[in-house]
């Protein structure tokens, strides 16, 4: 569904992703490990074409995102196409990035309106059965000041999921929250690995990764040092690398 050929970003003299190639197949969940720094935020932010690739190519079912290719260069696709390629892309983040003046409901339902073009009492009907889907039937007129850390971030899932996006995208969804809360929010998230969504979680609940990962890969450097199913990745990390850093966060 979703590939990275050696995609390269640099800020400046700095290399935060240094040819990085990955493949998610449709249904699967990946989990992206690796110390601070490494460039996991970066990789997910480059994927969703937050961020412009400075080499490599992302490419979602065999078409190029953010670029057209003409001969041996390659130009930027116009924004309109950027915006429509982006779309692909529902992005959870660690701080829930809810828009404060707005119910949770009218949080879910303005990517439809505004980007999808649908109509208001469809977006808010869609709106109410995903905020249901999430748990939260009972708070979708509140305000996210008026809800816990939880409640905000699957506000924030149930928002990704109104744009019926082809690959889900969190980057570490529960790290901002207290311990209590966390359960409900991976809680959430199984339950939209079983229902065959697929998604590339970036992530340092290793017990998490190890439950819902088809794959495991983990980052270093800006590059993939290891990478495989999560009992071999976990357990059994061939590079000492990995072995010190899964004893540091475990
Ligand atoms: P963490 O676990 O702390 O979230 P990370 O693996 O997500 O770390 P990134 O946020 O991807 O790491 O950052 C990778 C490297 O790129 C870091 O050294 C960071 O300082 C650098 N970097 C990221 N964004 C920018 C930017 N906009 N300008 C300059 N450097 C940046
Ligand atoms: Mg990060």
């Amino acid at each position: 569904l979703l590939r990275l050929h050696k995609v390269e970003k640099h800020f400046g003299d700095f290399v935060a992703l240094d040819g990085v190639s990955l493949t998610l197949q449709a249904g699967t969940v990946t989990c992206l490990v690796g110390p601070s720094g490494s460039g996991k935020s970066t990789l997910l932010r480059t994927v969703n074409l937050l961020e412009r690739l400075d080499g490599g190519a992302v490419y979602l079912r065999g078409e190029m995102l953010g670029f057209t290719r003409s001969g041996d260069h390659r130009r930027p696709v116009p924004k309109k196409v950027a915006r429509r390629q982006a779309v692909n892309f529902g992005m959870v983040f660690q701080s829930f990035n809810l828009i404060p003046q707005m119910t949770a409901a009218e949080n879910v339902a303005l990517g439809p309106v505004e980007v999808l073009q649908v109509g208001r009492a469809d977006a808010r009907r869609q709106a109410h059965e995903l905020l249901s889907r999430v748990g939260l039937a009972d708070r979708v007129d509140h305000y996210p000041a008026e809800l816990s850390g939880g409640q905000q971030q699957r506000v924030a899932i149930a928002r990704a999921l109104a744009m019926k996006p082809s690959v889900l995208l969190f980057d570490e969804p529960t790290s901002a929250l207290d311990a209590e809360l966390v359960a409900e929010v991976l809680a959430v998230i199984k339950e939209l690995a079983m229902e065959g969504f697929t998604m590339l979680i970036v992530t340092h609940e290793l017990a998490f990764a190890r439950d819902i990962a088809d794959e495991v890969v983990m980052m270093e450097d800006g590059r993939i040092i290891e990478s495989g199913p999560p009992d071999r990745i976990l357990l059994n990390p061939t590079t000492e690398r990995a072995r010190s850093f899964f004893a540091s966060v475990s």
